[in-house]
């Protein structure tokens, strides 16, 4: 890296001056000025280096500055940077059908977006009109997006101060043993459970009001929660039986994160939206989308989906695409997730979570996980309370700061840690982040009964 602390201080001048920042208040914020970035790592002016845990917000599948990425979105740039989406392009043809190839079942047909908000937004929109009904139903612990229909969906206090913007949005409790809402002992009892209480949920609603049950397939942000076995095609099964439309929001877990190309293939379960976004090209230029099933597609064969926008299928974006899914498929890149999830992340964890008294649980697959930490590990008492600010956050603001010293970018949200570095991570980096936490771990460590 090159080191220009001036050139730094300009960069960060000007942010202060004249970026208003994602969900923050703007005077408490001290963003990093950024010099560059490639693989697994990126760099301030000073030339401190960190290894990326987050993957920017778990999108930077395959690294910052894959060469071959870059070079296609070049060489698309050359020839034809822009086009309106009405037209039939080589880029956008091409990026459908390399994601209609691999998304499960009969979601054959792509809807491009510029993001996963106006993904999940279309998703609930086209559910709507399919079914003729108002209500959708949405599992507290997820995370939808920021625009007005998405973040209520959302089950997390960024939903709050937009509650009662959009109409219609019913919370369930979908499963999480670690921290049971069923008294559940045991995986099984949570499903039977979690799927029962969705049952009552959807019966007291009126199942003839309900349009979509919008999940995560596996919820991120809120937690990494893998779905126990059997729980998700119990979704299915009540959708089926209600006629409900079963949306699976991928846009954090799609796209190799889960060692799968898609989290449904780890549960054989085929939805029948599929929203996406992130990982389709490593975030190079915004995209997301929706994979809609055939029924749904057919439903606007002769009526037009009263929907769309100037970018949509943007040919850059769509360039990205097809050269990150063809790079990760040459280069392997979602075995890599899976293998080295399996062989190297998940018995570090678990190693560290033997030493820390501070973890209290650690779980997920792939390349995406999650490290919960708690005060008490008998009464699972959390790090910090939920949604916890200023002073309450104390511990976790420490193990930050301890992870960053000691040459890390962490994930950090509430009492949890998430290891969701990209997913052509290299086993000597894994290691490297695995011996950073252990550091921060024992900054948490301090604050444990
Ligand atoms: N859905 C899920 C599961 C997400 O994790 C996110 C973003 O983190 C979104 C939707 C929103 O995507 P975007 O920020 O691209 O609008």
């Amino acid at each position: 890296p090159q080191i220009d602390p001036q050139a730094g201080a300009a960069v960060k001048a000007a942010d202060r001056a004249h970026v208003f920042h994602s969900w923050s208040a703007q005077e408490l914020i001290d963003p990093l000025a950024v010099a560059g970035a490639e693989g697994s790592y990126f760099w301030d002016y000073d030339g401190k280096r960190y290894l990326d845990l987050t993957s920017g917000l778990v999108y930077t599948n395959i690294g910052y500055q894959h060469p071959k990425v870059v070079a296609a979105i070049q060489d698309q740039a050359a020839r034809l940077t822009t086009f309106a989406p009405a037209f039939a392009i080589e880029a956008r043809s091409e990026a459908a059908r390399l994601i209609a190839e691999r998304t499960p079942g009969d979601l054959d047909k792509i809807f491009f977006t510029n993001g996963g908000a106006d993904a999940v937004e279309h998703a609930v929109r086209m559910a709507r009109l399919h079914t003729g009904r108002p209500k959708v139903l949405a599992a507290y612990r997820s995370y939808h997006g920021g625009t007005q229909q998405a973040i209520n969906i959302t089950g997390d206090p960024r939903r709050w101060a937009s509650d009662g913007a959009a109409a219609g949005v019913v919370h369930f409790w979908a499963p999480f043993l670690y921290r049971s809402r069923f008294y559940a002992r045991t995986q099984e009892e949570e499903c039977a459970r979690a799927l029962e209480h969705l049952e009552t949920t959807i019966a007291f609603e009126g199942p003839g009001t309900v349009a979509a049950i919008v999940l995560e397939t596996i919820p991120g942000t809120a937690g990494i929660m893998a779905p126990p076995p059997g729980y998700l095609a119990g979704v299915r099964e009540i959708c089926d039986k209600h006629g409900i439309v079963f949306v699976l929001d991928e846009v954090m877990a799609g796209f190799g994160r889960t060692g799968e190309w898609f989290a449904a293939d780890l549960y054989d379960v085929t939805p029948d939206l599929m929203t996406f976004a992130k990982g389709v090209n490593s975030g190079y230029v915004p995209l997301g989308g929706v994979a809609i099933s055939g029924a749904i597609a057919e439903t606007f064969g002769k009526r037009p989906y009263p929907g769309g926008l100037t970018y949509s299928g943007h040919p850059l974006a769509c360039a990205a695409a097809v050269a990150t899914i063809n790079t990760m498929a040459e280069e392997g890149i979602v075995e890599n997730a899976r293998h080295l999830g399996e062989t190297v992340v998940e018995p570090g964890l678990r190693a560290l979570a033997e030493r820390h008294p501070s973890v209290g649980e650690v779980r997920g697959v792939g390349m995406f996980w999650a490290v919960e930490l708690v005060r008490n590990r008998e009464t699972r008492e959390p790090l910090v309370p939920y949604n916890a600010a200023g002073e309450a956050n104390a511990p976790m603001a420490a193990f930050g700061a301890a992870a960053k010293k000691a040459g890390v970018w962490p994930f950090v949200n509430m009492n949890r840690t998430h290891f969701v570095p990209p997913l052509n991570v290299s086993e000597s980096e894994v290691k490297e982040g695995l011996a950073a936490l252990d550091t921060a771990l024992s900054v948490a460590d301090e604050y444990t009964d």
